[in-house]
């Protein structure tokens, strides 16, 4: 597939948008790819597409839906080289990180969205009531530029098997995956206006998208800022919205964990992407007693980090994805050394070109600070001490955010009971595995509704209830 794309796909038909928006590789500055930069006329027909397929495929037994994102999967199976030299130039994750954490976990992920369907009691019978879960209809899925692949698959392997056709807007950073996608759609024959796509700007597309009166449901995955403002242009036309928005998810460290395991794996958390994960522990959240040992070990930890070549299997840190990020990180940490941060580990340097940092540990700071409250999203851990159980939580709980977050404690049950204390989508305990049958969303600012699981699959439904 050619990287360099001027084009949507609208009704199965690719149509060329007059205007481009190039692909900068962050590691490099080189131009990699581009994607159309299309506007309102595009985002018209897509949705007129989309309304146009969705009678038919919706009345398609979900069986044969799920037949159908199998055959677009084995698809994308088909060209896993490309997904993920694509995923390091237009992301810069490292090609570890690409492999497992943006491509063979969105096929697992399409792959549950499928087995979901089949399983799935879209009939209910309770008595003399039975209950339909429908298609909700037209769906907008519209994603940020940190997980291009995975935000894609998180939305539309639900959004497909539960009936709705979809109109996808990309990031306008990292459109080259969804062009992948939609070729994969097209060559494993999905039908004509089931999966559209429109890349653009958020103005110039996604706002239009989001506000458009064909479309029944809105999938939006970004920050809290524009999340609602996409809100309320759904609510305007009263279309159903999911929100997936930011994070500052903490990871407390009980006094009877393994301090050193605990504190290294919430490092290695906390930098997953370049820092650049919604989920992410940005806040390491430490025994008292035990700060300066912990500070240590976190510094020592991301001392040792590979920052470099995203191409090469050792590094571990790639670049941040766009120079805006990297000035915008870089003005917060700034702004928390001079408000009396102490930066933890070493300064050492980072490659010449593109937009690298390396990872830093801040001590130090009061838990109300901007940094310590704030979404930075970039490679920047903050550890702050607490006295007992009761101020861990209360510092956990302590932000706007409510995404993820994490317990450590050689007492599973200690850690359980803990963990049902955290006002946040997802906890996990110790070494926990990730696993994409959970529910996946937050609560207060991190956004509403679920994706993942059946509850994922549930938001693009709508419900009938038929008395008998
Ligand atoms: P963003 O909010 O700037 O943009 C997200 C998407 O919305 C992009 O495609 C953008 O073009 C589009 N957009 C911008 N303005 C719009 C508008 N007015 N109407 C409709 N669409 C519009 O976010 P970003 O910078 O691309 O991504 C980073 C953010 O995403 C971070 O805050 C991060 O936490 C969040 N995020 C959340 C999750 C989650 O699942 N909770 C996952 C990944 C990223």
């Amino acid at each position: 597939m050619s990287w360099f794309r001027d084009d949507a796909l609208v009704g199965g038909r690719w149509v060329r948008a007059d205007r481009t928006i190039d692909v900068e590789n962050p590691a490099t500055g080189a131009t990699v790819g581009s994607g159309a930069r299309a506007g309102a006329a595009e985002v018209d027909q897509a949705a007129a597409a989309a309304r146009a397929a969705h009678a038919e495929w919706s009345a398609l037994p979900a069986v044969r839906r799920a037949d159908h994102l199998d055959a677009l999967l084995a698809e994308l199976r088909g060209c896993r080289d490309e997904l993920v030299e694509m995923t390091v130039a237009e992301v810069g994750a490292p090609v570890t990180v690409a492999t497992a954490w943006h491509v063979d976990v969105s096929f697992d992920i399409l792959a549950s969205a499928a087995r979901h369907a089949r399983t799935y009691p879209f009939v209910q019978e309770h008595g003399d009531l039975v209950l339909h879960r429908r298609s909700a209809g037209v769906a907008a899925l519209v994603t940020p530029w940190n997980y291009p692949l995975y935000q894609l698959a998180a939305k539309v392997g639900s959004a497909l098997v539960a009936g709705c056709t979809v109109v996808h807007k990309p990031s306008e950073l990292t459109p080259l995956s969804a062009y992948a996608f939609a070729e994969a759609a097209l060559r494993a024959g999905l039908p004509d206006g089931v999966f559209n796509l429109v890349p653009g700007t958020g103005p110039e597309v996604g706002a239009p998208l989001v506000a458009h009166h064909e479309v029944d449901v809105v999938s939006f995955t970004g920050s809290t800022e524009v999340g609602r403002q996409v809100a309320a242009a759904a609510v305007d036309h009263l279309a159903r919205v999911t929100l997936e928005l930011g994070g500052k998810s903490a990871s407390i460290v009980c006094d009877d964990a393994d301090l050193v395991a605990a504190v290294r794996w919430s490092v290695d958390a906390c930098m997953l992407n370049t820092g650049q994960t919604c989920s992410a522990w940005t806040r390491l959240l430490v025994p008292a007693h035990r700060l300066d040992e912990a500070v240590a070990v976190a510094a020592a930890r991301a001392d040792e980090m590979v920052v470099g070549d995203p191409t090469d299997p050792a590094t571990e840190l790639g670049p941040l994805t766009s120079g805006a990020q990297h000035a915008r990180v870089s003005a917060i940490v700034e702004g928390a050394l001079a408000r009396g941060a102490r930066r933890a580990n070493s300064e050492t340097t980072t490659p010449a070109t593109g937009h690298f940092m390396r990872p830093i540990v801040l001590a130090g700071l009061p838990v109300d600070d901007p940094a310590s409250q704030q979404e930075i999203f970039g490679p920047v851990l903050v550890v702050h001490p607490y006295r007992d159980e009761e101020e861990a939580v209360r510092i956990a709980n302590g932000t706007a955010y409510g995404l993820a977050g994490a317990v450590w404690s050689r007492d599973r049950d200690r850690a359980r009971a803990l963990a049902s204390r955290i006002d946040a989508g997802q906890v996990f305990v110790n070494e926990a595995d990730y696993n994409v049958e959970a529910p996946f969303g937050g609560w207060k600012h991190s956004g509403f509704g679920r994706e993942f699981g059946v509850e994922g699959l549930v938001e693009f439904t709508e419900l009938t209830a038929v008395h008998l």
